[in-house]
């Protein structure tokens, strides 16, 4: 894979967060269903719809690239769910596997927002537009995620301390 530039640089990012978006997708019912707190299972559940919808973001910011807009596997994200599905596995209390999913969430969510980042600023350098709109939109998305599972960890943890 040849990188001469940052316009490279962003097309390849850009394959790399849609990647990890549709792995969400996919593992996001599952942390729904082991969800015991209806408040935290509908968190997952609008964050999975507002997932499909960062999906189409991301496909529509290829558009200034001019190039394919075709997934890379994201090798982090991948580990960051192979590592809540195998913490799903244990023999956990309600409350504390509530408390792993949010922390692992929060992984996720945090992951997400690092490459968003990268990605708003490169699309700002290189003067793409639409991809910056596009981009600024899921970025705050997963902020408001994050902070949301932070509200919801304060009375899940506490109850998780018996
Ligand atoms: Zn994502
Ligand atoms: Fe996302
Ligand atoms: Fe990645
Ligand atoms: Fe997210």
């Amino acid at each position: 894979m040849a990188l001469d530039n940052l316009a490279d640089l962003f097309h390849e990012e850009l394959r790399d967060i849609l990647s990890a978006e549709q792995q969400l997708v996919k593992a996001l019912p599952q942390m729904v269903k082991k969800a015991s707190s209806p408040e935290l299972a509908k968190a997952f559940q609008d964050h999975l719809a507002e997932t499909e919808q960062q999906i189409e973001r991301v496909q529509e910011a290829f558009t200034d690239t001019g190039k394919a807009a075709r997934a890379k596997t994201c090798e982090a994200m991948k580990g960051l769910i192979a590592e809540v599905s195998s913490m799903m596995k244990n023999d956990a209390d309600p409350d504390v596997m509530d408390a792993i999913l949010i922390a692992h969430a929060q992984k996720i969510e945090h992951y997400e927002i690092a490459t968003y980042g990268a990605l708003c600023t490169w699309a700002k350098a290189l003067g793409y537009e639409n991809a910056l709109k596009l981009l600024k939109q899921n970025i705050s998305e997963e902020e408001n995620a994050d902070k949301k599972l932070s509200a919801l960890a304060v009375r899940i943890n506490e109850s998780a301390m018996s």
